[in-house]
């Protein structure tokens, strides 16, 4: 049996990121947020795209004012008032000032801003009272940016400060990878959808639901196809659709070693390639991970990846976030950052493995000062009680073979709300 950490860097690997070129897509500068860039993005204009005032004041020659003080001032003749958005008419000359406002172009001639608070202004005169550094709050025409230099990689996930960037570009049209499609079964006899009523033996599919949210809150797009019965049929068909449609296909259930557990034997009948059956991890241990042929997939370029979770919601939710966001990551086009984000935090309670098996304890995490607590959930951390997740962000992991941790212990904490 595989390892946690074998199997992600085997279903890494196993994982071909969308192509730039033949997935990507054109959006809307206001629909951008989210998206992955799939081209690097450069700007025409410098930034600043000219020289300007970082103060209110008055743009003056350094040469007139370097020995200002409250003694000894000098006084300049307002030539003009620059508001921002205006463009200068007149050079600043020897014995000159202008007044400036914030953002405000430079006027030619002035180098140098001196802050309204180190003058008077009596009319259309300004008394220097205090001498400024040279070229004082002047930002420079390109200083913290020059056209044409690359300002955006491939591959980031749009962040509300990317987008501001991306504006001030102009870049209105931004190229992003289109969302990865993720196909969506629940497999088994016993489940019937949330709206019908509940005949005795019956089980609610909750798994469709929770994994559809799941893609869609990684910026994937999520192919609900609804709950196929452990028929050997009736899973061939659903399955092969599948695999047409989505760059990664999630199944629900029939993974374990039960008589009705027919997944892999199907995989293995449509000629998939099979190269995970199980990983030592509790819960969740039976997890298959194929792959089809590019020819048989979605897209013939490349094979679509099949994930079997197990059927379990608390086990499907936990193999989603240990294992399919990884890959779900990596195929977006997403560059780096496949990994989940594991932090250190103090347990509040007393947490115990399964001695085999790395083990995952659902739970919140706190920030407390300059560090994290993690609270287990409350009630049975049985793999069949799925009430206990609601509000989990966070999942404690367990070494296989360690003792039990005590409260107030560090533990290595995944987060799963990033
Ligand atoms: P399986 O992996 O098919 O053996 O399923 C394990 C357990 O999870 C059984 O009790 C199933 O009824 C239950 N189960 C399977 N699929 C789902 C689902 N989509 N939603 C909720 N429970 C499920
Ligand atoms: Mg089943």
């Amino acid at each position: 049996m595989l390892s946690a950490a074998e199997a992600e860097a085997l279903i890494l690997d196993l994982t071909q990121p969308l192509d730039a070129g033949r997935d990507g897509e054109v959006v809307a500068l206001a629909e951008a947020a989210g998206r992955i860039l799939a081209q690097a993005v450069s700007g025409r204009q410098d930034f600043p795209y000219w020289d300007n005032s970082a103060m209110d004041g008055y743009a003056v020659r350094y040469a007139d004012v370097q020995h200002c003080t409250p003694e000894s001032p000098i006084t300049l003749e307002i030539i003009e008032e620059i508001p921002a958005g205006y463009v200068p008419q007149h050079t600043v000359q020897p014995g000159q000032a202008a007044r400036i406002l914030t953002g405000s172009m430079l006027p030619s001639g002035a180098d140098t801003i001196v802050i309204q608070e180190n003058t008077q202004r009596v009319g259309n005169r300004v008394t220097i009272l205090a001498a400024p550094q040279p070229q004082a709050f002047v930002r420079h025409r390109g200083e913290f940016y020059q056209a044409g230099r690359p300002l955006l990689p491939a591959g980031i996930r749009l962040t509300a400060p990317d987008i501001a960037v991306l504006a001030t570009a102009q870049c209105i049209q931004v190229p992003v990878f289109r969302r990865p499609r993720v196909a969506i079964l629940s497999t088994g006899s016993e489940l019937i959808s949330p709206d019908q009523p509940l005949q005795p033996g019956q089980i609610i599919d909750s798994n469709q639901y929770a994994l559809a949210a799941l893609v869609a809150a990684a910026g994937a797009a999520p192919l609900p196809l609804g709950i196929v019965p452990d028929q050997p049929q009736a899973l061939r068909e659903a399955i092969a659709a599948a695999v047409t449609k989505a760059d990664i296909v999630l199944s629900s259930g029939g993974v374990s070693v039960g008589d009705y557990d027919y997944v892999d034997r199907i995989l293995t009948e449509l000629g998939a390639k099979i190269h995970i059956r199980s990983v030592a991890v509790k819960p969740g241990k039976p997890l298959t991970v194929a792959t089809f042929d590019p020819t048989d997939s979605q897209d013939p370029q490349r094979p679509t990846l099949y994930f079997g979770l197990p059927g379990n919601p608390v086990s499907a939710l936990v193999t989603f976030w240990r294992f399919v966001q990884p890959a779900l990551r990596k195929c977006s086009g997403l560059a780096q950052g496949w990994q989940p984000l594991i932090v250190s935090a103090r347990t509040q309670r007393e947490l115990r493995s399964d001695g085999q098996r790395e083990s995952y304890i659902w739970g919140r995490l706190h920030p407390v000062t300059g560090s994290y607590e993690f609270q287990p959930a409350g009630g049975a951390h049985s793999s069949g009680n799925l009430i206990n997740l609601a509000q989990t962000n966070a999942l404690a992991i367990l070494t296989a073979g360690l003792p039990p941790l005590a409260a107030g212990a560090e533990v290595p904490v995944m987060r799963i709300d990033t």
